[in-house]
């Protein structure tokens, strides 16, 4: 399952930036771009199957937010939304310069102060 090395590669890389806090980890927080075609619900069911092996999380919150996609317009020179996947400015311009969407990236990790 694709989500379940997703959320490996997490748990590896909060370990690698927190070794001595690492089993203190209580919320993490993922943001996921709407381009990176990862589903929320997914990556969720994934966390859930990875603590229950890793048992040291199995109080871990996992929170996943949506980031929308985000395109610049050479024309205006400036950034706009992209909805229902049109990436074309209010200007009319097309554009396939992505600034924002297509990543997954912890925003936040939250630890147990006492531990
Ligand atoms: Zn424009």
């Amino acid at each position: 399952m694709h989500e379940l090395g997703i959320v490996k590669d997490i748990f590896r890389t909060l370990e690698e930036a927190y070794p001595d806090k690492y089993e203190a980890i209580i919320k993490i927080n993922l943001e996921a771009g709407l381009l990176s075609s990862l589903q929320p619900i997914l990556i969720q069911n994934a966390f859930e199957a990875y603590v229950l092996d890793d048992t040291r999380f199995k109080n871990t919150e996992l929170e996943v937010s949506i980031l929308p996609i985000i395109a610049y317009c050479k024309s205006c020179d400036k950034q706009f939304e992209v909805k229902y996947h049109r990436f074309v400015c209010d200007c009319g311009e097309p554009s396939d310069r992505i600034i924002q969407g297509e990543e997954l990236r912890i925003s936040q990790v939250t630890f147990q102060e006492d531990k």
